[in-house]
């Protein structure tokens, strides 16, 4: 089987590689990929610093156009790209097409900001005196990514960085190399120089760990587990660089008593349990108050029931299988938990069998749950969510907001009083209103407050606080 290389200084290198297995198969393998070294992290940032004083100073108009090319590339191949997607994600087809296509948007942007850095002018206090203030690159940008979107995230990094003159190493997640390595195929060949983007695959804790460790990078940008965000943050910090996090979520979504029902229900399905629960915005408390509980829960548990879940592949599968074994034990775990803690498994749960071996859950709704239980509190990043029962709009704000988490948070209802409320009150960087907690635009600010981010916003014209750096100069003529 070919090996699928890393990236290092315009060259594919590496011998040594990993099977990436389809999570709806296992045995499918997807591909072989490289397994980098700590020392193959090193070549790439050494290759990403030499090539940074060319970049940072080229054209807009060369920039631009390597984007744009990237992002038609990305568009034509939608379906090959997302077919891929889906068989090493276990995503369905048409979310990962989505994927897809939101990455090709995100190249699209980011071109068109190539042409946008703004800057500004000042009077100084100093009559006579003129002050410029301007956005240079911030220098070599390290890239690590988690698996639960394998090109929207690469893409919604690596473009921004690129349009504003950054080189560029990237460490894509073990599970997910293909989409990563052919993202990075395509804009290699869409005319990047040498050492501009670095691509080295392998375990986070080799080759990333290595990232973490080395001097020579200006910032890191991390969407991870907590755990690793930590690490990503003390290292940054001994190393004096800019560091940006995105990590975990445990977002509410409010149902109250006007919601009309089959919005609340719609949007509740949607965000706990479709990508398999498996996204940072999925919302896994679902907050309802009093008068509408019982409806909302026996409504959503009809259509739970009429979601199939199957290969990501097949067409009218709404749900496809667990990413791998390891999230595939967490989820059991925390479902038995929740059992233990004295919550009502109302619907699901249980492991399912088809006609290939995959890592099948059928989704599990969990009722009678209070803010204290553990799946209330931790992030379980799987098909699972749990009701929680208030009396008024009042307590339904509190119990969303008593979390370590601030993500998204969602309300369903038709009053504008309290969707109005909400939006001012709520302790989160996303608030919808009658829409899941997951699935947003890819032109504005992407992230969250509390445990779940650190640092400036991703996504849109805000993605320059983070991968530019402003100087402040004064002229006397
Ligand atoms: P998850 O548990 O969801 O896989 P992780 O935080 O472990 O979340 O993984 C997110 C990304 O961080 C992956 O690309 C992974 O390889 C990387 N990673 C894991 N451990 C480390 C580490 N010690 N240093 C740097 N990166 C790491």
């Amino acid at each position: 089987m070919t090996l699928h290389k890393n990236l290092i200084d315009g060259e594919w290198t590496g011998t040594d590689g990993n099977d990436n297995i389809n999570p709806s198969n296992t045995n499918e393998i997807v591909g072989r990929y490289a397994r980098g070294s700590a020392a193959d992290l090193e070549q790439a940032i050494a290759a990403a610093s030499a090539a940074f004083p060319a970049w940072s100073r080229s054209g807009i108009l060369e920039r631009r156009d390597i984007l744009k090319r990237a992002a038609e590339e990305i568009f034509t191949r939608r379906e090959e790209l997302g077919a891929l997607l889906a068989r090493e994600e276990g995503k369905t087809l048409p979310e990962a097409i989505g994927e897809t296509v939101r990455a090709g948007q995100i190249f699209e942007f980011f071109a068109g900001e190539c042409l946008r850095l703004r800057g500004e002018t000042l009077p100084s206090v100093r009559p006579g005196i003129g002050v410029e203030i301007t956005r240079e690159p911030l220098g070599v940008i390290g890239i690590i990514t988690p698996w639960n979107f394998p090109i929207a995230i690469p893409a919604w990094k690596i473009a921004p960085a690129l349009a504003w003159g950054n080189t560029v190493v990237f460490k894509p997640a073990e599970l997910v190399p293909g989409s990563a390595w052919a993202l990075v195929d395509i804009l290699h060949r869409a005319g990047l120089p040498a050492g501009v983007l670095n691509l080295v695959m392998g375990q986070g804790s080799v080759v990333g760990q290595a990232m973490l460790d080395n001097p020579g990078l200006s910032g890191i940008t991390f969407t991870g587990s907590t755990t690793t965000g930590k690490r990503v943050a003390l290292a940054s910090i001994e190393h004096n660089r800019k560091f940006q996090l995105e990590m975990g979520g445990k977002n509410p979504m409010v149902v109250l008593d006007d919601a009309d029902l089959p919005v609340a229900v719609d949007a509740a399905a949607n965000s706990s349990f479709f990508s398999t629960g498996q996204r940072c915005t999925a919302s896994s408390r679902l907050i309802a108050t009093e008068a509408i509980h019982d409806r909302f829960v026996a409504a959503l548990i009809e259509k739970l029931k009429s979601l199939r879940i199957d290969d990501a592949l097949k067409p009218d599968t709404h749900i496809g299988p667990v990413v791998d074994d390891r999230q595939l034990q967490t989820d059991v775990d925390y479902i038995e938990a929740g059992r233990q803690e004295g919550a009502r498994l109302a619907f699901g749960g249980e492991i399912l069998q088809r006609e290939t071996p995959g890592f099948y859950l059928q989704p599990a709704l969990f009722t009678e749950v209070t803010n204290d239980m553990r799946i209330a509190r931790e992030e379980i990043f799987g098909p699972v969510a749990a009701v929680i029962r208030v009396r008024d709009y009042d307590e339904a704000l509190a119990v969303a907001n008593d979390t370590g988490y601030g993500l998204s948070a969602g309300i369903a209802t038709t009053s504008l009083k309290y969707a109005t409320h909400f939006k001012r009150n709520v302790e989160a960087g996303m608030v919808m209103v009658n829409l899941p907690t997951a699935g947003v635009d890819f032109h504005v600010p992407f992230g969250g407050r509390k445990g779940s981010s650190h640092g400036s916003r991703e996504q849109g014209t805000y993605a320059a606080e983070f991968f530019t750096t402003i100087k402040t100069a004064y002229t006397k003529p």
